[in-house]
């Protein structure tokens, strides 16, 4: 897989810098990836600029990565390679104002926005009003499983998409991506062909400032479930998806970004040049622009 050459250099779109918690049965304990590691991914696979996320604190037990003002800080000095997202803790009255602090120090982007709330809690749908407000992008990690909720109410998410209508949000994770199917189960990764178009299909349709990233196991599983609808759906959304990875994440395989499992898949389907390029490339500069 993967042998066809590179269209263009790639944009990971969802990295991360910092710890994640191994549940690979031979490795246990924390990996810990710092700037020198991301770099290294970067280089042996071809990736020119990676966007780099943070957390709100304490979100994800799983997880501890920079700060957003560790992460501002960390990526100075290395010629914008780099692209810091940051994420104020939604529960603190002053997160929309703290986000705008950010803005000015550097943050090109709200995310990555992963909370135990509803997609349209008045505290989520706050903070991407300031981001829609200071015309930055946002990313926000949608989860409804069994142990956790994350940005959880898709149902909701027309309406929050409704009420704010230039910002520009991608969103990613099992609690979206397992909507790619009309027919699906309580899985958090559902496998086999889909069955019917879901609601994925209406919503990337629908509205025009709605993107998502194909990172992680949720993208990925997604898309791999059933090759020939994965190479229709890349098609269809060629301007409406963004390749990424969830570097340090670990895979099956090993870690997400080093192994190549994104990019491999997506080199692998005989899509058009074009989708190739929009995906890979294109899309998250388009979303990166400043506004
Ligand atoms: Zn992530």
């Amino acid at each position: 897989m993967g042998s066809r050459p590179l269209p263009v250099p790639p944009i990971d779109f969802h990295a991360h810098l910092g710890e994640v918690r191994s549940f690979h049965p031979k490795l246990k304990g924390w990996v810990r990836s710092g700037i020198d590691d991301l770099l290294s991914y970067m280089d042996e696979v071809g990736v020119e600029r990676a966007v780099v996320h943070s957390l709100p604190p304490r979100s994800d037990p799983y997880a501890t990565f920079l700060s957003s003002e560790q992460l501002l800080e960390a990526v100075k000095g290395l010629g914008g390679r780099l692209i810091p997202f940051c994420c104020p803790d939604p529960l603190l009255d002053c997160a929309a104002s703290g986000l705008g602090k950010l803005v000015c120090e550097g943050c090109r982007g709200l995310g990555e926005l992963k909370v135990q709330l509803r997609i349209d809690d008045p505290r989520v749908v706050r903070l991407l009003k300031e981001a829609e407000e200071l015309g930055v992008p946002a990313l926000v990690h949608v989860e409804e499983g069994p142990l956790f909720h994350y940005c959880y109410g898709i149902e909701s998410l027309p309406s929050v998409l409704r009420e704010l209508p230039d910002l520009k949000l991608v969103v990613h994770g099992p609690g979206w991506w397992s909507h790619i199917s009309a027919e699906r189960g309580p899985e958090l990764y559902p496998s086999g062909p889909i069955k019917g178009e879901g609601l994925v299909h209406r919503l990337l349709r629908r509205f025009d400032n709605l993107y998502a990233d194909i990172s992680a196991t949720s993208g990925l599983n997604a898309l791999k479930r059933d090759l020939e609808h994965a190479a229709t759906f890349l098609g269809e959304f060629q301007d409406k998806l963004v390749f990424g990875t969830d570097f340090p994440c670990l895979s099956e395989e090993g870690q997400y970004g080093p192994d190549r499992s994104h990019l491999n898949f997506l080199l692998s389907l005989d899509l058009p040049a074009r989708a190739l390029r929009r995906i890979l490339r294109e899309n998250a500069e388009d979303l990166l622009r400043e506004a």
